[in-house]
């Protein structure tokens, strides 16, 4: 057999105990010098090997064993060869298909029958299953994919493939379209949308797919549905993961999502003669006022708003459609703001997000320092367990473990990024809401009346033709800090789980 001699040490600080170039050299020849093994040429770098594609001595190696100019290779330990399972998948290729007939380190001689100790040197994302299917199916690729956190397949919408080389392909947010999912998400969960309401919005938009053309109503429930977009990878029968890619929304804001999808009684489900409809209670039983259109002889029709009355008659009298709009419009006015009180409450709500975050910077510094010990941990163990000072079983163990926790680290990690921006966006939306509220009421159609009502209120009842109106928390406080404009100072008000509170009786009366 004829060998090429390769070496190789990292450039970079990560390596400090691998033997240096020259050592390996020394150390190679009187190994083969002892064992009589030809070496024909030798290729040296100092490059690391963990990203691949960057180490032109080993390419020219390749190439050199392709032309059948040696069969074999010497080196000082496998991890030499390759720390990426792409370069690692070359070498068993030709191991498999018999250009390499033999890998020799001065540790022991690797053959045709034990090439899976070449991925002992892949450093990240090998599993035991990994290395038991030499074949190179898709199956293997999809695997090895997955335990890259790689999304394995076609990017789903609002994400684009990126990456040449298929080992280096992952998917990366849509630069045209990425945008409008967490903007879609939000409206969907702020406004209460069903899917065909959010399919509109998008196309109001202008939001186009990767083929240009709109959304289809399916194509956008099973985005709607798909946990791909807070980072989680679950594919086929794998066991679940996080996934190596940029989410576009936090995991709660997900789960979040899936609650108002879920709630089938949201109701903006059909289109709305009647934009008082399932809005307004009657405060004598309880039940939703309606709106019913009357036809009078003259032709003239009246709509009216009345309770259902399924409860038995509770002599609460229906109210003219012109009159439900005379008693509505007056709160409505109430959240107007002079631009001024309204950027100072800005200013001292941010200010007051930027206080309670403090905290949050230190536990994010602190889960960055554990990622890279885990991280160095991983490096440690693959190190024993090449020197074999403990078993593929130990190492294994070891490894699921360090996994499993840097899995969990990472979902925090997340979690945290995503809190402080979330609250920020969702303030700036409110305060952006709030300044045109009035405007879109007087003029929006009824859709945008109902959208803003549902939006600021709890509960409004009705009761004998007058209405008593609550106010969501947030408004609620707007309007007290607008009729008193010098007592600014309170805080707390905001939520950042922004969901409807329970009824205050203390609220706003006519
Ligand atoms: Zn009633």
């Amino acid at each position: 057999m004829k060998y090429f001699m390769y070496c190789r040490k990292s450039s970079e600080g990560d390596e400090k105990q691998a033997l240096s170039l020259q050592s390996q050299e020394r150390e190679l020849r009187d190994y083969a010098k002892e064992n009589k093994l030809e070496i024909v040429k030798m290729y040296s770098e100092a490059k690391s090997a963990r990203i691949p594609g960057k180490r032109d001595q080993f390419k020219a190696m390749l190439e050199g064993l392709d032309a059948r100019k040696a069969d074999a290779i010497i080196c000082w330990k496998t991890d030499r060869l390759s720390r990426n399972p792409e370069e690692a998948g070359k070498i068993m290729q030709r191991i498999t298909d018999n250009v390499i007939k033999e890998i020799r380190t001065p540790q022991k001689s690797i053959g045709t029958e034990d090439a899976n100790d070449i991925l002992m040197g892949v450093e990240f994302g090998s599993n035991s299953q990994f290395s038991k299917d030499l074949s190179y199916n898709t199956k293997r690729g999809i695997r090895e994919k997955i335990n890259l956190g790689q999304w394995p397949g076609l990017a789903p919408h609002f994400y684009v493939n990126y990456g040449l080389k298929n080992k280096e392909r992952n998917i990366i947010p849509d630069p045209n379209i990425a945008e409008y999912y967490p903007k879609i998400v939000d409206e969907i969960v702020s406004r209460k949308l069903n899917v065909i309401r959010a399919l509109d919005q998008l196309n109001k938009w202008g939001v186009k797919n990767r083929y240009n053309r709109s959304f289809a109503l399916s194509s956008l429930h099973r985005i709607l549905r798909d946990p791909i977009y807070y980072g989680l990878l679950r594919y086929s029968e794998y066991p679940e993961k996080i996934g190596a890619w940029e989410p576009l929304i936090s995991k709660k804001k997900w789960l979040l999502l899936q609650d108002v999808l879920d709630d089938k009684s949201k109701p903006i489900k059909t289109r709305w003669e009647y934009p008082y409809n399932k809005l307004v209670h009657c405060a004598r039983c309880g039940l939703f006022i309606t709106g019913y259109t009357k036809v009078k002889k003259s032709g003239k029709a009246y709509s009216y708003y009345s309770c259902t009355k399924r409860h038995g008659n509770c002599g609460n009298p229906p109210i003219k459609l012109n009159d439900m709009e005379n008693l509505v419009t007056p709160f409505i006015s109430k959240i107007k703001f002079k631009g001024s009180i309204l950027d100072e409450l800005k200013k001292r709500t941010l200010e007051k997000l930027e206080n309670e975050f403090g905290h949050e910077i230190a536990k994010r510094e602190e889960i960055s320092k554990s990622i890279a010990q885990a991280t160095l941990k991983l490096d440690k163990i693959l190190t024993m367990r090449l020197d074999e000072e403990i078993t593929k079983e130990q190492y294994q163990q070891k490894k699921d473990e360090i996994n499993s926790e840097l899995d969990n680290l990472k979902e925090v990690e997340i979690d945290l990024r995503f809190n402080r921006d979330e609250i920020r966006s969702q303030l700036e939306l409110y305060f952006e809401k709030v300044k045109g509220l009035y405007d879109v009421f007087t003029n929006g159609d009824s859709e945008d009346k109902r959208k803003i009502i549902y939006e600021i209120t709890d509960r409004i009842e009705l009761d004998n033709k007058k209405l008593r109106w609550n106010f969501k928390k947030p408004y609620l406080a707007l309007i007290e800090v607008n009729s008193c404009p010098e007592n600014i100072n309170w805080g707390g008000w905001w939520d950042s789980n922004p969901r409807p509170l329970l009824p205050q009786r203390s609220a706003l009366t006519s």
